[in-house]
């Protein structure tokens, strides 16, 4: 079979519509597919500096990897960062593999320890916790924001790129709306250009199987070895949910992902609060003292 856009063989068969690409066409249209949803969600503005999550998995070394070659051709600059959880025999292999990564493209690195901005680690913090209910990922999470706003202020940035993808959204969605959190869903707008802090996902509109496929094609080197932590919430029951409805009906997806933006946007509207600033740390929230302060603050009581 034929590549639909050159003569070489097709390598890659997008199924929800129908193309073939070969592997240096397939990547070209991954590279244009993220550039249009930036440009559509105004994601990056002129001469912006953009820093890079990159964790070494890969949708963060995909991404870096299409960044770096936009910043060459629009106006802005780009700098990784990496957060280190402090999760023992798991961060370590990742972080050679994002530093070798940057060195060979070029790229400036930076990397923040939980440790050292929050005087804990994970493994700290899941030891403290007082309510089992919470999973390990929402207090990494809620951790892992928090370490990329200040990273994004540190490094005079104002916008924060990860590498999550449409089915990492997707998941994201189902899991708010079973634990009943439908506020964050208006957090899922991916149009974030009014706040002062962006935090943007550009492969939002991208399949996880494309990511896995643009790494592969690009001789990407990822870390394979997942967290120890995760499957330990319901993520990955909905992921294998969501990817047997797609192999029936090709395109679901998608479907799903255009009623996310919707519903997203009208949750957005319905909650909207002036932002304060919390008393704590000075980060923008909508009470007195923002979530993440509360969270380490009780974790540090249970400590003591
Ligand atoms: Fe943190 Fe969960 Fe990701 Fe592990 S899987 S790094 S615990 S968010
Ligand atoms: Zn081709």
């Amino acid at each position: 079979m034929k590549c639909d856009r050159c003569d070489n063989k097709a390598v890659y068969s997008r199924k929800y519509s129908g193309e073939n690409f070969c592997s240096d066409c397939f990547s070209n249209a991954i590279l244009r597919k993220t550039a249009k949803t930036i440009s559509k969600y105004k994601m990056i503005k002129n001469n912006e500096l953009v820093c890079v999550g990159v964790s070494g998995g890969k949708d963060s070394l995909a991404l870096l990897h299409i960044l770096n070659q936009m910043s060459k051709t629009h106006n802005f600059r780009i700098r990784a960062v990496t957060i280190d959880e402090g999760i023992p025999g798991y961060r370590n292999e990742a972080l050679e593999i994002v530093e070798k990564f940057c060195k060979k493209l070029e790229v400036d690195h930076v990397v923040y320890s939980y440790e050292n901005l929050f005087d804990l680690t994970l493994d700290d913090a899941l030891l403290q916790r007082d309510n089992e209910k919470i999973s390990s990922c929402s207090i990494c999470g809620i951790l892992r924001r928090r370490a990329l706003d200040y990273a994004t202020k540190q490094n005079n940035a104002d916008v924060i790129a990860t590498g999550h993808n449409l089915d990492d959204t997707l998941q994201t969605f189902l899991i708010n709306m079973i634990s009943g959190d439908t506020n964050k869903i208006g957090w899922m707008d991916p149009d974030t250009s009014n706040n002062t802090l962006r935090k943007i996902k550009p492969f939002c509109e991208i399949y996880e199987s494309e990511i896995v496929f643009y790494a592969f094609t690009n001789d990407l080197p990822f870390q394979s070895e997942p967290c120890p932590h995760m499957n330990e919430g319901i993520r990955t029951e909905i992921r294998e949910f969501l990817n047997s409805l797609e192999g029936q009906r090709s395109g679901i997806k998608n479907n799903l992902f255009n009623s996310i933006l919707k519903i997203s946007q009208t949750v957005k509207d319905a909650n909207y609060k002036e932002k304060t600033i919390c008393s704590k740390c000075g980060q923008e929230c909508t009470g007195k003292v923002c979530s993440v302060c509360q969270m380490v603050f009780r974790l540090k009581d249970n400590q003591t």
